[in-house]
């Protein structure tokens, strides 16, 4: 069935939805491009010359139309791979990024009168580039869940096979391979897809940036701002999960708190600047002395909490016995001294959250009553 298509129209309405997500991707884009947006936003820019060139063929010069647009759309392959690894913090190779380019260039000037050679060197050009797009799309994929990258993913996963199938035809019925914008329901369908991919990828690009912000926000919203380590958000939270798995599958937990002692009295001698960074340096100690599966969060004040997982009482006071031997030991700012008081108390199947922490909260308070500087159990 023949299909009336304006091929003007297609072009026009084409470039100018690319050159509308390339400006509103800019303007949603931070200013140091970690993630992405500022390259794919100039990305799509390349790919509007490079479609409306190659569009334009028959109405401006060749070299125009099939060398310089081509050479754009392999282009803006590589700077959408650069996106991906821009938001990856990733290097790019340049290499990688140039040579399909500019072998486009190379071959299809000595292709100029063999559209079908030109069809099965583009194309097969464009495939690895697409494969490479996938490649870094999977990359850490189960570091980091991101609705927005499976959204360019399952985009993405269309573009070789679509390409896979040109090159084919290309080889064994060269005759039935048409050249773009041809009056075709195989032509319709692959512009139809790629105008909804650039829409699709460019959503899903500023979903990334989008899911990033909001994992950052809600980290923050979880840490000590001058410790750096967790405040009673993810404290309450670790608690519970720990809880839960005691009473699911019988796993000991564990808790020490932690009171450095007489930390007033730093503060009145040497200033506050100095208890400060007494507190930074003994929660850098701690976060050392304990598994990266355990926590440590900060109380509040000169006050801190260590849950152990998967340990019981007789572990965790040896654990409790040696931070304390190395708080003591240590050298702070300005050639400081400090100790600390600490109480430990394990999770017991019956218990509450606030009831395991009161018990290590007496605890401590007992080791502040027998003279500070020491380890005491409830
Ligand atoms: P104890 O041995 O009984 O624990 O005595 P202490 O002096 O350590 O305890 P106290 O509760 O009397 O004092 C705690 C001090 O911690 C008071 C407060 O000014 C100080 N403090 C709380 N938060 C901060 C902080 O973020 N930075 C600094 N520099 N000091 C803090
Ligand atoms: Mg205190
Ligand atoms: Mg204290």
């Amino acid at each position: 069935m023949h299909i009336d298509l304006n091929l003007q129209s297609i072009i026009f309405t084409h470039v100018l939805t690319c050159l509308s997500l390339a400006a509103s991707v800019r303007w949603v884009a931070r200013g140091d491009n970690s993630d992405g947006l500022r390259t794919w936003a100039f990305a799509l820019c390349i790919y509007s010359i490079g479609f409306a060139l190659v569009g334009l063929r028959g109405i401006i010069g060749d070299v125009y139309s099939i060398i310089l647009g081509n050479f754009l759309i392999s282009l803006f392959y590589s700077m959408f791979l650069l996106a991906i690894k821009d938001f990856m913090a990733d290097p790019c190779n340049r290499l990688i990024f140039w040579l399909p380019p500019v072998l486009i260039v190379c071959l299809y000037s000595f292709l100029m009168d063999n559209i079908r050679a030109r069809i099965f060197f583009g194309n097969s050009i464009l495939l690895i580039q697409s494969v490479l797009i996938c490649s870094a799309l999977l990359k850490r994929r189960r570091l980091f869940a991101s609705r927005g990258r499976d959204l360019i993913l399952v985009i993405m996963l269309m573009a070789p096979p679509l390409l896979f199938t040109r090159i084919v035809f290309s080889v064994i019925k060269p005759s039935e391979v048409e050249p773009l914008f041809t009056a075709s329901w195989a032509q319709v369908i692959i512009g139809g897809i790629a105008y909804v991919a650039t829409i699709l990828i460019s959503n899903g690009f500023v979903l990334m940036a989008k899911e990033r912000s909001d994992e950052r926000l809600r980290m923050a919203a979880m840490k000590d701002r001058l410790t750096g380590c967790w405040n009673r958000v993810r404290i309450d939270e670790f608690a519970n999960q720990e809880m839960a798995r005691l009473t699911r599958h019988g796993h000991p937990v564990s808790l020490i708190m932690i009171d450095i002692d007489h930390f007033k009295e730093i503060n009145d001698r040497y200033g506050h600047a100095v208890g400060d960074a007494v507190l930074v340096g003994l929660a850098e100690m701690v976060q050392r002395g304990i598994r990266p599966t355990d926590l440590l969060g900060r109380w509040g004040g000169e006050e801190f909490v260590v849950i152990l997982s998967m340990s019981g009482l007789g572990e965790a006071m040896f654990i409790a016995e040696h931070l304390r031997h190395t708080i003591e030991k240590n050298l702070f700012q300005d050639g400081l001294h400090v100790t600390a008081s600490l109480g430990v108390s394990t999770c017991l199947p019956v218990d509450t959250w606030h009831s395991w922490m009161s018990r290590a909260d007496r605890a401590l308070y007992r080791a502040k009553h027998h003279g500070r500087n020491l380890v005491q159990v409830e």
